[in-house]
């Protein structure tokens, strides 16, 4: 039997001196290609960040040319293509690639980049086309609330039916904001006929599926030095274990892209801090009813918004008189 490196074992396992002259054999170079490939593949679904996927290129020669087959590079995940606004020309070739591939996460990813990003609505809104097509639910309910803004620029326009046709294909693929979304329509008669009963059971699934989700995977799992779970409260207006770490890394672009800030002070930013879509057109997006404050791009995003410590600083501008009286009478 031989090793990796050509070696020659013993019968009881060692290499022998003699093997190592003799051995310029490796069994890596005898697998076939079929073979590296499902393992690449295998590898590359698990990655949780580029450096894993970059990790993998840089194994051997081998590895490096056949990571970059097409059938490889179709199965990235989402997270691979998690990288910040600064690196974007560099990464460049590698999401062209991955989308000439056919993957769907890049489409989408680079859909949103230049819809929001850099102002090619067109190109990004048939970029996001070609991943919704591949029955991907964030493209599908992205695109929706592009339909329901009119989001695109000022000649754009509200087409309220085809938004909640692709806001029902997203929360039937299982996208919690499409189906919150939906129950809203169904409630409101909001581009379908309206049904408040189903409505109100979709909103009620809405918030099932992500009470589960929540509890699967955004409890905080901090412990302490002596092993005891932490409780956290919700301080400042956050509620510990969220982070726009949890959103989807197209999201996350653009929270990191705009910081906050707006580049046309008359346009708005979604409020819900894991969202980052900004406004492309004035009032594009609606406000808190309430307090009228915070601005949100669907009501997915305010429903998240509220439940993350939007509750807690919501003042309803009646209560404004109230506030102002006794700031003057000096209480507060
Ligand atoms: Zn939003
Ligand atoms: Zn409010």
């Amino acid at each position: 039997m031989r090793s990796r490196r050509g070696f020659l074992y013993a019968s009881n396992g060692a290499p022998t001196t003699t093997s190592r002259k003799r051995g310029r054999f490796n069994f890596f170079d005898l697998l076939p290609d079929d073979i590296l490939l499902l393992i690449l593949m295998k590898l590359v679904v698990s990655a949780e960040c580029p450096a894993d996927f970059i990790a993998v290129l840089l194994v051997c020669k081998r590895f490096n040319c056949l990571g970059l087959n097409p059938f490889v590079l179709s199965k990235a995940p989402a997270e691979t293509f998690a990288v910040k606004p600064g690196l974007l020309s560099a990464a460049d070739w590698f999401f062209q690639r991955c989308a000439g591939a056919g993957n769907v996460e890049a489409f989408y990813i680079m859909g949103m980049i230049q819809f929001y990003c850099f102002h090619n609505h067109k190109l990004g809104a048939s970029l996001m086309a070609k991943a919704a097509i591949q029955s991907h639910a964030s493209a599908l309910y992205s695109l929706s609330i592009i339909r329901f803004n009119g989001s695109g620029g000022i000649d754009a326009v509200k087409d309220l039916i085809t938004g909640a046709t692709l806001c029902t294909r997203a929360a039937f693929l299982g996208h919690v904001d499409a189906l919150r979304e939906l129950g809203h329509c169904l409630v409101d008669g909001y581009g379908v006929i309206k049904n408040v009963a189903e409505g109100e059971l979709y909103l009620m699934q809405a918030n099932l599926q992500e009470l589960a989700a929540r509890q699967s995977t955004q409890l905080p799992r901090l412990r302490r030095r002596n092993n005891q779970p932490q409780i956290f409260l919700p301080v400042g207006g956050l509620t510990f274990g969220f982070t726009p770490q949890n959103c989807h890394p197209a999201n996350r672009f653009l929270i990191s892209c705009y910081n906050g800030l707006t580049p046309d002070p008359m346009l708005r930013s979604c409020s819900y801090v894991g969202c980052g879509r900004v406004e492309t057109r004035v009032h594009e997006f609606r406000r808190c009813s309430a307090c009228s404050v915070t601005n949100y791009c669907s009501r997915g995003c305010q429903a998240r918004d509220w439940m993350i410590g939007h509750r807690l600083h919501c003042i309803p501008l009646l209560m404004f008189p109230i506030i102002n009286a006794d700031a003057d009478a000096g209480n507060i």
